[in-house]
């Protein structure tokens, strides 16, 4: 199992090692969403690099998490549980959470 803790620390310090931003949250959700933009774009160009921008994704999300102090492990574990137990109904068009 991915200790993803372990990877949020790792990502963070290189990170710092890089001298990158580490203060404005606000740039950081843009980057976030860039990166998502780019795999977006990579999956419609049908290129090989998607795998390498959801990687970028993924690195972008543990430096916003760690930034903003949430150990995302934690919260993706709970959210799962959420989910599962969330009731839905279906209407015509999609599913609606009752
Ligand atoms: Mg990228």
């Amino acid at each position: 199992m991915i200790d993803l803790k372990k990877l949020q620390l790792e990502v963070f310090q290189n990170k710092l090692d890089k001298w990158f931003n580490t203060t404005n949250i606000d740039m950081e959700f843009n980057l976030l969403n860039w990166e998502l933009a780019e795999a977006f774009e990579a999956y419609h160009k049908d290129t090989w690099n998607v795998w390498e921008e959801l990687a970028d994704v993924a690195i972008f999300l543990l430096w916003l998490s760690e930034m903003l102090w949430v150990n995302l492990e934690e919260e993706v574990v709970k959210k799962i549980e959420i989910n599962k137990n969330r009731k839905y109904k279906k209407s015509w068009k999609w599913h609606v959470k009752v």
